[in-house]
């Protein structure tokens, strides 16, 4: 960080300067240009990534200056490393952005509450976003926007790469940006759930955003949902109790 403020730091005073209108030529240290070329190399993915040096790159990241002057810290992601599965949200909300760990908000609280009902624990498996950073808003306007095309195409290497170095066995989208980004699937959510589908080999659940089981409290919306979690569970070889196969179902 110090980098980077040192960075910001000379690119402010050579505007400055460009801006006052001096009669020499604005000059950049060999210094700040060093500076300047580490930061931008920095913050590429790259092969040899593990999961640390992938976030500290990722914390870094100023490829979408809007989101970066919005942004009260970028949310990389959060779980088990070795986790066998992964869910992937859209992008941070207001807590997240916060807090900076995905699904800590409204939304998360619900999918905590069914990833128990699964019988594991948030350590046990990794949750990620498809936008790192909180989508920004007017001024004075609260509330969550969709992430844009070209905002989720700048993102989506760590991503991408977050997916290649944890290797769930099973990844679940929740939400139409999510499988859209990974897949490029636009289909309707009643037509993607319990199709078979998959990212470079690893079989993905479509399913809903928890924030849509928010806004339709309908037991027949949660028990999709939950049908959609116990076919990760099928393909993941846990135990489906009884109890657990009747969650959900109206009396
Ligand atoms: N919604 C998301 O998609 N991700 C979060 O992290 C929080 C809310």
């Amino acid at each position: 960080m110090k980098d980077f403020e040192s960075l910001a730091s000379h690119t402010q005073s050579v505007l400055t300067e460009l801006r006052g209108g001096f009669g020499k030529k604005p000059r950049a240290s060999r210094r700040a240009l060093q500076l300047l070329a580490e930061t931008v190399e920095e913050v590429e993915v790259d092969e040899n990534d593990t999961l640390d040096s992938l976030r500290q790159k990722a914390l870094r990241c100023i490829k979408c200056p809007h989101l970066v002057k919005s942004r009260t810290q970028v949310v990389f992601g959060v779980g088990n490393p070795n986790a066998d599965l992964m869910f992937v949200g859209e992008a941070p909300g207001e807590d997240e952005d916060e807090q900076g760990e995905p699904f800590v908000g409204r939304s998360g609280q619900l999918l905590m509450k069914i990833i128990e009902t699964m019988g594991v624990t948030r350590d046990d498996i990794y949750i990620g976003n498809v936008l790192k950073c909180r989508p920004d808003m007017p001024e004075g306007v609260s509330g969550n926007r969709k992430p844009k095309t070209d905002e989720i195409q700048t993102c989506l290497p760590w991503l991408r790469k977050q997916i290649a170095i944890i290797k769930p066995k099973v990844l679940v989208t929740l939400g139409a940006t999510a499988v859209k980004a990974l897949l490029g699937e636009t289909s309707p959510m009643r037509d993607l759930r319990g199709k078979s589908l998959d990212f470079h080999g690893t079989p993905v659940i479509a399913t809903y955003h928890p924030a849509y089981l928010l806004r339709n409290q309908s037991i027949s919306e949660k028990r999709k949902f939950w049908e959609d979690l116990m076919r990760a569970m099928e393909i993941l070889g846990w135990p489906i109790s009884a109890k657990q196969r009747g969650f959900f179902l109206s009396k």
